[in-house]
């Protein structure tokens, strides 16, 4: 017994990792090793005939699951996939080559991914992905690799890289912790894991990770650090935060909320956050990132189905809603849309300007929310606007579609993002009703450090004075002018941005719902302090860390 107990003493010895802290919150839960790559090395372990049997078994059981959780749209996308894994043509092909030869049997599906995809049309060519995809789902099955669709039970996902695209086939409800290599701190995954309050470390080797798929990892989104196989005390600390949560809820009233006299709107980004929104505080959306609803399709979203989501947002939230015109490009693809390959997609055909080269799409998503529910509250915002002219000439579509519906002319506005905008801030007044800063890009732009790069993390510091001075801009000329300002970046979400947007004055903070609770507690603590700070003082620092020292 004493020798099997030492065995085991020594197979649970906690491992501890440091990286990045991008998302707050203590959690700990089984690992799941997301993994879109294949690797042809890994063992084989079942025939091709196995491995079909299994696949399909899966799907049948998932494509249940869906239906009897009304996720009709998934389950129609599963069962197309069944039926092209069972294709006649496919599987006689597979059955030419050795039923264990992995890389004999994905080229199959290599070339016939290639022939659907050289016929003409997007749909075929959306298609040739999915065969594809089926194809690696087959390979993975085949090496009893666990493969990265909707998980069942609670995990925290360990990944090298998670595009938008990966994140959207995640069931976020069952994420309790993202461990990502390849992320900057406004990642489209460390939003996300913002936005649902899910905590989220990025930056740590995920090769070197000791771990096997039934490891419990806990996580610290406050510290960076991850803990394999965690230890008691780390055990009770993630149990004493859940409580200290409790705790900052309590605090977070609408009493609270009214005597600083500032006003909480929520980030929107997919679906999920949407459904799972429930926050009795926030009757507003500061920004909707309008963009899930074409990343997380397959063919170009309908009329009919725009409108339907923003009918449902319209029903969810009773007062303003921020529109955010579709913001592709940047670390943002959608396969259907075809976008320019570029060297430096952040710096090129993204946002807005992405908009005026398919000038349709722009304007159907415009005629979608003017023919909603949302005609009566909403606000539209544009983004990636450099030029005074971007501005206007979206306008100019705006009021077109408007007036051939008949429906009088919403608020419009500028994303402030790039430092263009922000410095020429004055030039927009005569044009705009509103500014909201978005401080993700504005940061990434200032301070010339891609934002997905996590080797860059020290330059992507709002808190820089560079980005402080820019905001403080936008800020006045907002005062001078009485044009409203909001923050919507990540900045408004983060305690110590929040901080010091409140002592530059700054009062709508449009954040990840889940944080408005921390948010609120930390201003409401500081707020005396932070009214008696003098603007120069932190614009004059020379830089972030000093900028900290003088908010705390
Ligand atoms: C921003 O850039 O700050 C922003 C809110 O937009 P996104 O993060 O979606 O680019
Ligand atoms: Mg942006």
């Amino acid at each position: 017994v004493l020798h099997y107990q030492n065995i085991s003493l020594c197979l649970y010895i906690m491992k501890t990792y440091k990286g990045t802290n991008a998302s707050p919150g203590w959690s700990s839960s089984k690992a799941f090793f997301f993994n879109s790559e294949l690797n042809f090395q890994k063992e084989v372990k079942y025939d091709f005939e196995t491995g079909l049997k299994l696949l399909n078994k899966k799907y049948i059981e998932l494509i249940s699951n869906l239906n009897s959780s009304q996720r009709e749209v998934e389950s129609e996308i599963i069962t197309a996939y069944k039926l092209i894994l069972n294709d006649p043509e496919i599987l006689s092909n597979c059955r030419l080559v050795d039923s264990r030869d992995i890389i004999g049997i994905y080229d199959v599906f290599i070339s016939t991914a290639e022939i659907i995809g050289s016929l003409e049309g997007d749909y075929l060519k959306q298609r040739s992905e999915d065969i594809l995809s089926i194809g690696k789902e087959l390979i993975m099955t085949m090496q009893n690799t666990q493969i990265n669709k909707i998980q069942d039970e609670e995990v925290i996902v360990v990944a090298k890289d998670l595009t938008p695209n990966d994140t959207s086939v995640l069931n976020l409800k069952k994420v309790k912790g993202f461990i990502v290599e390849n992320a900057g701190l406004t990642s489209h995954t460390v939003i996300v894991a913002k936005n649902l309050g899910i905590p989220c470390v990025i930056g740590i080797d995920v090769d070197n990770i000791d771990s096997t798929e039934n490891s419990i990892i806990a996580i610290n989104g406050f510290s960076g650090e991850v803990f394999v196989e965690p230890d008691g005390e780390i055990i009770r600390q993630v149990e004493e935060y859940k409580l200290r949560n409790l705790d900052v809820k309590s605090n977070y009233t609408k009493k609270n909320i009214s005597q600083l006299g500032i006003e909480f709107r929520a980030n929107i980004g997919n679906e999920e956050e949407l459904e799972l929104f429930d926050d009795k505080l926030i009757k507003s959306i500061g920004l909707f990132r309008s963009e899930f609803i074409y990343i997380d399709s397959k063919t170009p979203p309908t009329l009919k189905e725009q409108i339907s989501i923003n009918n449902k947002l319209s029903s969810k939230f009773s007062e303003t809603i921020v529109f955010r015109t579709l913001d592709i490009g940047g670390d943002k693809t959608v396969p259907y849309l075809n976008l320019p390959i570029e060297e430096n997609p952040f710096l090129g055909i993204r946002g807005i300007r992405f908009s005026f080269t398919d000038e349709k799409l722009f304007r159907e998503q415009i005629i979608s929310i003017l023919s909603s529910e949302l005609v009566s509250k909403v606000k539209i915002m544009f983004p990636m606007v450099a030029l005074l002219e971007d501005f206007t000439k979206a306008k100019e579509i705006v009021v077109e579609e408007a007036q051939k519906l008949d429906v009088e002319l919403p608020k419009l506005g500028v994303m402030i993002e790039t430092p263009s905008a922000a410095i020429a801030a004055e030039a927009f007044v005569a044009d705009v009703d509103f500014f909201s800063i978005g401080t993700n890009d504005l940061t990434q732009y200032t301070l010339a450090a891609d934002r997905g790069l996590s080797t860059l993390s020290r330059y992507h510091d709002n808190l820089h004075p560079s980005v402080l001075y820019l905001i403080n801009n936008v800020i006045e000329t907002g005062r001078k002018y009485d044009i409203e300002v909001s923050v919507c970046g990540d900045m408004a979400s983060d305690i110590d941005g929040a901080k010091v947007l409140y002592a530059l004055g700054l009062r709508i903070f449009s954040l990840a719902p889940s944080q408005a609770p921390l948010i609120l507690n930390s201003i409401f603590t500081s707020h005396k302090k932070l009214m008696h700070l003098k603007k120069d003082e932190i614009l004059n620092q020379k830089n972030s860390q000093s900028v900290r020292n003088i908010i705390n």
